[in-house]
């Protein structure tokens, strides 16, 4: 963090400019976006629930592109004056963005309110297998940090961002009240159709590309198997593969997990052994990550898919 330290003290030398540059006032200074709740959220899921929460009276940015590789985004300088320039600050927690923690821990953050939307919350610890071990330089956590990705978990990290936006903006109480009670009462729908849909399920494993699937795992009962681990991009290895050859096998699973911003080159190659072994056919289906809008599809659009999606892997017709 030295360096990063120093640069940031360079960076405040020019804050006044740098806040211009990402926020830029409006030319209309009648216009109501001069009093937005200025929000960073450093990656698309958080994004997007600051924006169903917070409506028209915040103005929220992100910080890694949208369908970008999270566990090994690091900011630039550009992205730590974008922290200088925000009245608030969500960061999903768990060890996903522990750069924004390092961030926070360096620059002078009195005025501005930081969510950590994860901070109390039942985590699912990582249990170091060998598979972490490779990618613990980057995983920088004790737990699964994938909370988003569970209806259940992600309504309670849109609670904390609504508690946060009525302490920053409390003139916007009811506004965000009747907002994110409609939010949450989607996401605990969603959340109940899961269990529904999947008391039947006729298998309780699932092959993946990324096991970032843990939180729907621990809620729904099953269990996720990937070509890699929790924490990273990392080259599987040749042993991986033929685990997953072996677990496919013997399960009678012929369906493997994977998000459309993530490369397909292990999946196919998976799915050609399975089928040379087996002679069966393997589909390749998308369970998507959410991090960021694709296929016309938003976050919530995703988390509904991915319950469709589950179906044909563990309801056997
Ligand atoms: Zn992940």
């Amino acid at each position: 963090m030295g360096r990063k330290g120093l640069a940031i003290l360079l960076v405040f030398a020019f804050l006044g400019a740098a806040v211009l540059a990402i926020f830029p006032p409006s030319p209309n200074p009648e216009n109501i976006s001069n009093t937005k709740v200025k929000v960073l959220a450093t990656f698309y899921p958080l994004a997007y629930l600051a924006e169903e929460i917070g409506g028209e009276r915040v103005a929220v940015k992100t910080l890694i592109p949208y369908n970008t590789e999270v566990h090994s985004w690091q900011p630039s300088i550009s992205d730590m004056i974008a922290v200088s320039g925000a009245d608030m600050i969500i960061l999903n927690g768990g060890g996903l963005d522990w750069w924004m923690e390092d961030i926070l821990n360096s620059v002078n953050v009195s005025g501005k309110i930081v969510v950590n939307t994860t901070k109390g919350l039942e985590l699912i610890p990582l249990i170091n297998d060998g598979a972490n071990e490779m990618s613990g330089a980057q995983s920088r956590g004790k737990y699964d940090p994938h909370t988003w990705l569970s209806p259940y978990m992600a309504a309670r990290q849109a609670e904390k961002i609504f508690s946060a936006l009525t302490e920053k903006d409390p003139s916007g109480r009811e506004y965000y009240q009747a907002r994110f009670e409609a939010l949450k009462k989607r996401l605990e729908d969603l959340d109940a159709k899961y269990q529904k849909d999947l008391l039947n399920k006729t298998r309780d494993i699932i092959i993946v590309a990324h096991e970032a699937y843990g939180y729907l795992a621990a809620r729904y009962g099953f269990r996720q198997q990937g070509v890699v681990g929790i924490s990273a991009e990392q080259q599987p290895s040749v042993q991986v593969i033929k685990d997953l050859v072996d677990v496919m096998t013997e399960y009678n699973i012929k369906v493997i997990y994977l998000d459309p911003a993530y490369s397909d080159s292990y999946v196919m190659m998976l799915k050609r052994e399975v089928e040379a072994r087996t002679g069966w056919e393997v589909r390749v289906m998308r369970l998507y990550l959410a991090l960021g809008p694709v296929d016309g599809r938003d976050y919530m659009g995703q988390i509904e898919a991915n319950l469709e999606a589950l179906k044909a892997g563990l309801v056997e017709p």
